[in-house]
């Protein structure tokens, strides 16, 4: 039995392989003048191959090969090293478009080359390998704006814009985190519509959403810092959280807050104790110096905000954190 006789290609067969290869070929000697030309440059350039062929690279695109092009060509005809000029630093270090020059519009390729330095009797040659990374950037660009608005939206809340109750417990176990490296303070608001039910049921859920929409802006435009944050906590309930505010300041802000809903005027013809929409504040503070536990920052505010509640609604009530409790010695 004889074996299969690999079928080798023929030159002309080669010829067909290197100009329908979705990839573009340049052979240059030593001298970096061009013997291969594929029909992907060819395409791609406007310049057929027997016009670049015979011609030193320098000259054979409508405009010369940028700098870095250059010396990796020099480079690897000098020492015989491989050079990869990746699309994330060098964009398009050839002259080649996406359409014919001459064409309306036409865009220059995002390319990504590879230089080689192959051997051609005693003389050392280079080939280039063009590929065309205009499809992958796009795709990649694509991909990215997806994921930067599915990260948004994972951390905002739908309605109002502001953060979610997500978001916000993943940055406040993060900020406890480094309060209490830091020896720095947190203080909690939590905030609560009162009778908002009774504003559904008269206005409607439409007009609800509005009332939440402005409340929650009104509460985003008093925060002071960048580090300063506000969390839709669900329903009507709104959390913030302050960091580095002393406990006397933390004071004023409760009031400022319930102050700016207030001073919003929007009308609640069903609120038991106003005329419009109103208030009610609970919050606490933690500061590692004064021994307190700060896992129970937001359970102390959410007491206060119960307080306030109880005393009339429309009001702010500090809570102290409880005291962190250690084993006593000898236990
Ligand atoms: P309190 O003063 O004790 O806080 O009374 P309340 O009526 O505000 O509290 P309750 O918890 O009884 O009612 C909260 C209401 O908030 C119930 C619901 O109608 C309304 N609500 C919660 N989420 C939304 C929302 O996304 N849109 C609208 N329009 N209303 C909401
Ligand atoms: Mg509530
Ligand atoms: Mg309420």
């Amino acid at each position: 039995m004889s074996l299969p006789v690999p079928a080798t290609p023929s030159i002309s067969a080669m010829e067909v392989i290197l100009n329908t290869i979705s990839l573009g070929l340049i052979v240059v000697d030593s001298q970096q003048t061009v013997t291969l030309w594929n029909d992907w440059v060819a395409r791609h350039s406007g310049v057929e191959a027997k016009q670049a062929i015979g011609k030193p690279i320098s000259e054979a695109f409508p405009e010369p090969p940028s700098r870095a092009f250059s010396l990796a060509l020099t480079n690897t005809l000098n020492y015989g090293l491989p050079v990869v000029l990746s699309n994330a630093l060098h964009r398009s270090p050839l002259a080649l478009f996406e359409r014919m020059l001459d064409a309306p519009g036409a865009v220059r390729l995002h390319q990504s080359v590879t230089l080689t330095p192959i051997q051609i009797g005693d003389s050392r040659c280079c080939l280039i390998q063009i590929s065309d990374s205009t499809t992958s950037i796009k795709r990649e660009k694509i991909l990215r704006s997806h994921s930067e608005l599915l990260k948004k939206e994972a951390t905002t809340d739908g309605l109002t814009g502001i953060y979610n109750r997500r978001f916000f417990d993943e940055h406040l176990k993060m900020a406890l985190g480094h309060s209490t490296r830091q020896n720095s303070s947190i203080s909690i608001f939590m905030v609560d519509i009162d009778f908002f039910k009774e504003y559904n049921d008269f206005y409607g859920h439409v007009i609800g959403d509005k009332a939440l929409i402005e409340v929650a802006n009104t509460l985003k435009q008093q925060l002071l810092r960048a580090s300063d944050v506000v969390a839709r906590f669900g329903g009507e309930e709104f959390v913030l959280m302050l960091p580095n505010m002393a406990q006397d300041s933390a004071v004023q802000f409760a009031e400022k807050l319930r102050l700016a809903i207030w001073n919003s005027d929007i009308p609640h013809a069903r609120s038991k104790i106003a005329d419009r929409v109103s208030i009610s504040i609970g919050y606490s503070h933690f500061n590692k110096m004064e021994g307190t536990d700060p896992n129970a920052l937001l359970s102390t505010a959410d007491a206060a905000l119960y307080e306030a509640k109880k005393q009339g609604r429309n009001r702010c009530f500090y809570k102290n954190l409880p005291q962190l409790s250690f084993p006593k010695p000898g236990n």
